[in-house]
């Protein structure tokens, strides 16, 4: 494999956790080689999506015998950084942050909450999931240059004035499950996930378009 990583469309670059949580799976169950059709039954894409997903990746599955787990899985490693723990700030110990710190994403893959921060003074000073939580104040001197990345759990009224410190202080991405829309700089990427939307959009399609 060569050390150039082809340019992915967005789309593929979102499915790939996905294919690459599949694919370990496999691996680990001494797997040396999976169809198409296997993938798309287990990760719920239409196995053309595979195919052109794939294609992307130089993985070109031969008819009859499908793709090599192991090739598909180095390529995955390199791609996603999974060789690298990414280190993450949570803001918010809320609920949801409460419940993020006590996941910590390590089963399934490199991405680690390293430090949260709270301004509630029952909060700050305590562990939560083995993940210190500190006062916002002290954000700008906690955080570092190895924690590229934030998740925002925080009420939505004070998201944006807290987005500004982060991206100030060299955070590249935002995770942001307040209902806020943010406001940053192009090179900054927000990634915004809102649960109650979410759902209601689920509601809806359930109501308008029943599944087959
Ligand atoms: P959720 O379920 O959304 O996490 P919650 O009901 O537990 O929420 P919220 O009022 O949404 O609580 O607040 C989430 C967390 O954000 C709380 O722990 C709160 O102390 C904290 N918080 C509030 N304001 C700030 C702030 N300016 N900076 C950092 N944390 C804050």
């Amino acid at each position: 494999m060569s050390n150039e990583q082809p340019k992915i469309p967005q789309a593929t670059a979102k499915r790939l956790p996905l294919y690459y949580r599949f694919l370990k799976n496999l691996h680990a169950s001494g797997k040396l080689r999976v169809s198409s059709a296997e993938l798309s039954e287990a990760v719920k894409v239409d196995s053309a999506t595979i195919r052109r997903d794939f294609s992307y990746f130089g993985a070109l599955g031969k008819k009859g015998y499908g793709y090599n787990v192991s090739y598909l899985l180095s390529f995955f490693r390199k791609t996603l950084d999974q060789d690298e723990i990414t280190e993450v700030a949570l803001v918010g110990v809320g609920n949801l942050g409460t419940a993020f710190l006590n996941y910590n994403f390590m089963k399934n893959n490199n991405t680690q909450i390293v430090m949260a921060f709270d301004v509630d003074e029952a909060k700050v000073g305590t562990e939560v999931g083995g993940v210190p939580v500190y006062h916002l104040d002290e954000l700008e001197e906690r955080l570092n240059e190895r924690i590229t990345v934030a998740i925002l759990t925080v009420p939505a009224q004070v998201a944006q004035p807290i987005t500004d410190r982060l991206v100030r202080k060299g955070i590249k991405g935002i995770l942001n499950f307040t209902p806020a829309r943010l406001n940053v700089p192009g090179h900054i990427r927000v990634h915004h996930i809102d649960l109650a939307i979410e759902l209601q959009s689920l509601v809806y399609f359930l109501k308008n378009y029943p599944a087959e």
